[in-house]
C-alpha cells in the first residue's frame, strides 16, 4: 500500500478554530519559503507574485513547517481536543 494510499485512511473532524496561521507580511518577504517543501500534506501553495496560500484543514499536525520557516512567519498550536487529524494507522 502506497503512502498516499494509507494517508487517504485518516479522518479530519475539522474545527472552526484555525490552529495554524501565517503573517503575510513575513512569509511575502521571505525568499526561501521553506514551507512549501517541509509540508507533507501540501497546506502550502505557491500563487502568483510570491503570495503563498495556506489551507489547514488537512494538516497532518507534524509540526515541520513551524520548525522549517525561519522568519517566525507560523503560529502553531494543537487543534483544541478532540479535532484535527485521526491516524488509522497511528
Ligand atoms: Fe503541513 Fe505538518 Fe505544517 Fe500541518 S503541521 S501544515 S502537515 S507541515
Amino acid at each position: 500500500m502506497k503512502v498516499e494510499d494509507k494517508l487517504a485512511l485518516n479522518k479530519f473532524d475539522i474545527d472552526r478554530e484555525v490552529h495554524i496561521r501565517v503573517d503575510e507580511a513575513r512569509c511575502k518577504a521571505c525568499d526561501l519559503k521553506p514551507c512549501l517543501y517541509a509540508c507533507p500534506a501540501e497546506c502550502y501553495v505557491l500563487r502568483a507574485e510570491g503570495h503563498v496560500t495556506f489551507s489547514y484543514e488537512g494538516c497532518l499536525e507534524c509540526g515541520s513547517c513551524r520548525f522549517a520557516c525561519d522568519k517566525g512567519a507560523i503560529d502553531w498550536v494543537n487543534p483544541r481536543g478532540g479535532f484535527g487529524i485521526c491516524y488509522q494507522y497511528g
